[in-house]
């Protein structure tokens, strides 16, 4: 049967991407049942499937069937029509009522996860700029700001948003024409009209969206030919007047290999970022998830988990997740003891690794200046440039925020902050002895932190 061929190549795929355990657990009791030309329709044993596959492997799943599908016909799941197989959901919590409608698919074949929306995204300092451009973008299609360029690191809510905009366009205005994916699957899709001679239909496809949403350009960094064709893309999208929102993990001028041309106009609508959220942006985080999972921590354990997570929300939510599933697998309560001894892998007591006073002590020995000068408000150029450098390190090693580093530099405000990071990253493009510096540091750090 053609689906099945189909899913077993992209099954090998997947295979050579994702841990054996990963693959064994979640794709082992999949199979293939339909082949059309929307889609390629999976079975799975039971509706958490669906969430957890479309939430932790929807990425790399778009990498693998890009190169096995034609462009516009996606995986889709559904679950096992004999009602709850012999296969126990790998987490014993009690499926969600609505977890097979995860995911919407509309009939423009984008897939936008429907729990990524406005008002499920926590509101904070750190990422209260973006969510405002988001909100604006998605109100007023292409004339707030085009494009949108939203930066920051890892699980911090970028994804997040860009679906936030595509559902709330969908919700608002249903004739729009919206194309959510990753970079990755546009050069993969790119690829494959190339083989089969469909370069046509595929600039169709693409420049004929009222709102592309295009996740991690990053990946576009170094590929020539996919930044050609998205440059044209990009251009004949702005020029009909069309939305275009693009996430990164860097800014856009960190992106290594990324043609002049496409820099520039990833800077012409506005660029902002999301920063890692501050403590009580955790804890509303945590407590949001606990609701809508149903769940209840009690607080002491949230604040202990929120204190000890601090990059990364995929992170927070990962943990809640192992609380509860290990909690209905012994049947323990979930109290502080239990929470700390399930969670003594994932949590470092002493927060993490690279942290702003390691910095500190590694910066301060290499310029040879005292910690204490570093940390306090003298100005002659030597001690500002150290700090101005671990300030830097502050932010791009330790993924701080700037308020929380202005804290570890004797209550500097933010704004200041800022500005060194700015400076050293500026410089850093030309100065080579800068760069040798910041080398040199990297690796004190790593031996710092080693054992
Ligand atoms: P990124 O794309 O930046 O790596 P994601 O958007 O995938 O991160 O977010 C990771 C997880 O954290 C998702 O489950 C997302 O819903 C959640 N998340 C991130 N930011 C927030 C927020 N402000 N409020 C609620 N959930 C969030
Ligand atoms: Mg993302």
């Amino acid at each position: 049967m053609v689906a099945e061929a189909v899913w077993d190549r992209i099954l090998d795929e997947l295979r050579a991407r994702i841990t054996p355990q990963k693959f064994q657990t979640w794709f082992g009791p999949t199979r293939a049942m339909k082949l059309d030309d929307r889609a390629l329709t999976i079975e799975v044993p039971n509706a958490f499937f669906i969430d957890w596959i479309e939430e932790h492997f929807l990425k790399v799943l778009d990498g693998a069937s890009g190169w096995h599908l034609a462009p516009g016909v996606r995986v889709a799941f559904c679950v096992s029509p004999q009602g709850p197989s012999e296969v126990p959901p790998p987490f014993l919590t009690a499926p969600k009522p609505q977890a097979s409608a995860a995911v919407a698919h509309h009939p423009d074949g984008c897939r936008l996860q429907q729990r990524f929306t406005f008002e499920s995204f926590v509101v904070g300092k750190s990422n209260q700029f973006a969510r405002a451009a988001c909100q604006a973008v998605a109100d007023r299609l292409a004339s707030a700001y085009n494009p949108l360029f939203i930066y920051g690191g890892v699980g911090l809510g970028k994804t997040h948003l860009l679906h936030a905009i595509g559902n709330w366009v969908r919700h608002h205005a249903p004739q729009k024409r919206i194309l959510y994916l990753t970079s990755e699957s546009f050069m993969n899709q790119l690829v494959h009209a190339i083989q089969h001679g469909k370069t046509l239909d595929f600039k169709d496809r693409y420049r004929t969206a009222d709102l592309l949403l295009i996740d991690d350009v990053q990946f576009l960094g170094g590929k020539e030919s996919t930044q050609e064709e998205f440059f044209h893309t990009f251009n004949s999208l702005y020029d009909a007047h069309k939305q275009i929102v693009m996430t990164s993990d860097r800014a856009p001028r960190d992106i290594p290999h990324i043609e002049d041309r496409l820099l520039s106009r990833f800077n012409w609508g506005l660029v902002t970022d999301v920063e890692p959220p501050d403590l009580e942006t955790r804890l509303a985080i945590l407590r949001q998830k606990a609701e809508l999972e149903g769940l209840a921590f009690p607080q002491d354990v949230l604040q202990m988990v929120a204190s000890s997570v601090r990059s990364n929300i995929r992170e927070l939510e990962g943990c809640l997740a192992r609380l509860s599933a290990l909690s209905s697998l012994t049947g323990r309560t979930i109290d502080l003891p239990f929470a700390q001894e399930s969670l003594k892998d994932i949590i470092r007591p002493s927060a993490p690794v690279l942290d702003i006073n390691a910095i500190q002590r590694v910066v301060a020995r290499h310029f040879g200046v005292t910690e204490d000068a570093l940390r306090g408000k003298r100005r002659t150029s030597a001690v500002a440039f150290a700090r101005h450098v671990a300030m830097y390190l502050g932010k791009r090693v330790a993924n701080l925020s700037y308020v929380e580093i202005g804290r570890h530099f004797g209550d500097r405000d933010h704004s200041t902050v800022l500005f060194a990071v700015r400076k050293i990253e500026k410089l850093r493009e030309s100065d080579t002895v800068l760069q040798r510096t910041l080398e040199q540091i990297g690796c004190a750090l790593e031996a710092s932190t080693a054992g």
